[in-house]
């Protein structure tokens, strides 16, 4: 019996469980009584049960994973976890559901991920019949993904150690959609996704990611489009990701990139099914060649840059937009001519439709709530139509058909309410609750705030600011994150830094994010320079991690074509988007940022913020309104003696 006592622990009081004397603190291998997690569980419970949202902000080190796992397999309900990242997915499922069977043997829980994940068993099997693989690498990585197709279970990529992240091979052979025949397709019966599906359907906990969450929920008001089976709740853990990831799914992006698909699985196909069409190569070609020069009128410049005039562009540039669009109708009704076609066919015919459809979209449409933009990474041109404002989209498709939503995340409130985010992101009647945390704040982290700095838009900030960077490191002796709102910024005071310090100093984009991770935290006083990706995410224990300086107030960059667009509709409706949209984001991704330094009672270390208008602006209370009691300080002498008793 896991409980001790006659009573299944579906109907014990949470106390039994979570409380002192409860079953985690005898089974719990690194069990503390958290007051707050079981007042969490309580509060995720009730949402359950009264059918009703909840917004809850937990701190870090609340153990909120168990909080809502624990009411969840109680509810007996079908409910959706969606987490912000594959890394905490693979957690739950791996280890927080394996440890809760001791109290809940029967619980049900599937893992899914995007398809592009798992393995497609019909072009694996058709890439055989093709003179296709490139180099030995290539044979002997297809001969690996041959074997493990026969044995593995989930057909998951994640199984296979030595599959590269980007592998070329893969993305020939991955089960994503557009290139799906479903019930058509030979192998539907024992297709990865099929039994994954099956599985799903047969689960009580199905664990997702925000990235496939928002796919399914953008999908569902299309019939027989769903990606999930019907549920009864879900969990949105890292919920301040949402109105992102929300933002990326209910809007539409076509790019050079996704024409290349297209071409090149067209003539995979035709290889794989034998089908000899010249007038179908001859169309590829044609594609191919009106794509080159379509995405050349994109002048060569990184970064997110606003259609400012569409009809002008097209008014110019008239000719090569309209062959573009007459390449794809060719195309499509080469493909529909071929006699006794396979369906893999028709669904190439569909992208080219679709394809079509999404450049009109984006370079035509007139949808108020949208705006248009385009940006170049590496050699991909990618055109965008993004909504201004999801809520209205989320109100109707999420909270209003969901019995319970429940967002949580460490950084939710600002000012200590959730306005802001239920302004954002259209919630109008939920439960709310703010978890404390556990940490002792005071004692354990020093905010310096040094004001003989000038305003962050002076030209000399940036000098005056790296000398203050490497003063507030030869204090902490390295071991910190220097985390900037812009590359340049960063790439300025890093270089400072080396001329000035020994400490081991990485810099974002030397290497990938994983491997700059981990040689921080097994490089003795190493200090990491980043921006925003490493803002967040990111969970570093112990002393090696034992300072955060962040060199400016993390507003969003006002001319990004998203955040200008948001900008101005607040503007125009009256608002005020300064005091309802800018600084409260801010104050989120400032949350964010500190977060990185406090993860466990032991934990001790300095935080600083370099840009004085925190305590000289009237909108500085909102920051200090929303972070943590740490102990503060304006002088350097004071971070000296606070680290020297580290
Ligand atoms: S059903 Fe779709 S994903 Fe599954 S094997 Fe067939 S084509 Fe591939």
């Amino acid at each position: 019996m896991p409980i001790a006592s006659k009573e299944p622990a579906e109907r014990v009081p949470l106390e039994r469980i979570f409380g002192p004397q409860g079953w985690l603190a005898r089974h719990h291998p690194n069990y503390e009584y958290r007051r707050g997690q079981l007042e969490m569980a309580e509060a995720v419970e009730a949402a359950l049960e009264n059918r009703q949202h909840l917004i809850v902000e937990a701190g870090t080190g609340t153990g909120k994973t168990l909080a809502y796992l624990v009411p969840i397999i109680r509810s007996g309900k079908r409910v959706i976890i969606s987490t912000g990242t594959k890394n905490l997915q693979e957690q739950v499922f791996f280890k927080d559901i394996p440890f809760l069977r001791k109290l809940f043997p029967d619980i049900r829980a599937t893992l899914m991920k995007g398809r592009q994940n798992y393995l497609c068993r019909q072009k694996l099997y058709d890439i055989e019949k093709q003179p296709v693989l490139s180099g030995m690498e290539e044979v002997d990585l297809y001969a690996e993904i041959r074997a493990w197709e026969k044995r593995t279970q989930t057909g998951d990529r994640a199984e296979i150690a030595q599959l590269p992240d980007a592998s070329d091979l893969w993305s020939r052979i991955d089960a994503r959609s557009e290139s799906c025949t479903g019930q058509k397709c030979q192998q539907f019966e024992k297709c990865f996704i099929t039994w994954m599906h099956q599985r799903a359907a047969e689960s009580d906990v199905i664990i997702v990611n925000h990235h496939l969450f928002f796919a399914d929920l953008a999908l569902r008001q299309m019939e027989f489009a769903a990606l999930l089976p019907d549920y009864a709740a879900v969990i949105l853990d890292e919920a301040h990701e949402v109105e992102d990831v929300a933002t990326q799914y209910f809007g539409l992006q076509v790019s050079n990139y996704r024409v290349e698909e297209l071409a090149r699985d067209t003539e995979t196909t035709l290889r794989a099914k034998t089908v000899q069409s010249p007038e179908v190569l001859a169309a590829v070609a044609d594609m191919r060649r009106h794509s080159e020069q379509f995405f050349e009128l994109f002048p060569a410049r990184e970064g997110r840059v606003a259609f400012d005039n569409r009809d002008k562009l097209l008014e110019v540039n008239r000719g090569a937009y309209s062959s573009l669009l007459n390449a794809f109708v060719r195309l499509e009704s080469e493909l529909l001519r071929i006699k006794n076609r396979p369906e893999e066919i028709n669904n190439l015919a569909q992208r080219a439709v679709d394809l079509r459809k999404g450049f009109e979209f984006v370079l035509e449409s007139q949808e108020r709530n949208f705006v248009f933009w385009w940006e170049r990474r590496g050699r991909g041109v990618f055109l965008e139509a993004s909504p201004i404002d999801v809520s209205a989209l989320l109100r109707e498709r999420l909270f209003a058909k969901m019995e319970s939503v429940v967002l949580t995340s460490a950084t939710l409130a600002v000012g200590g309410t959730f306005d802001f985010l239920k302004r954002r992101l259209g919630i109008e009647n939920a439960k709310e609750k703010i978890v404390d945390s556990h940490f002792d704040f005071a004692r354990q982290a020093l905010l310096y705030t040094p004001l003989h700095l000038p305003d962050p838009r002076q030209p000399d900030f940036a000098r005056m600011a790296a000398e203050e960077v490497v003063q507030i490191l030869k204090a902490t002796r390295g071991r910190a994150f220097v985390l900037f709102t812009s590359h340049q910024q960063m790439r300025e005071v890093h270089a400072h830094a080396r001329r000035r310090l020994r400490y081991p100093l990485l810099l974002q984009g030397t290497a990938p994010r994983t491997a700059l991770l981990d040689r921080f935290r097994s490089t003795p006083h190493a200090v990491l320079f980043a921006t925003s990706s490493f803002w967040q995410g990111v969970d570093v224990q112990g002393q090696q991690l034992s300072a955060v300086i962040v060199d400016r107030l993390p507003f969003a960059v006002p001319s990004d074509p998203v955040v200008a667009a948001r900008i101005r509709m607040i503007n125009e409706d009256g608002g005020n988007a300064f005091t309802e949209y800018q600084t409260p984001e801010a104050v989120i991704s400032l949350k964010q940022g500190f977060g990185r330094l406090i993860r466990s009672e032991t934990d001790r270390g300095v935080l600083a913020i370099l840009d004085h208008r925190i305590v000289r602006m009237a909108y500085g209370h909102a920051f200090f309104e929303s972070l943590p009691g740490y102990r503060r300080t304006e002088r350097l002498e004071e971070v000296k003696a606070f680290m020297r008793e580290c």
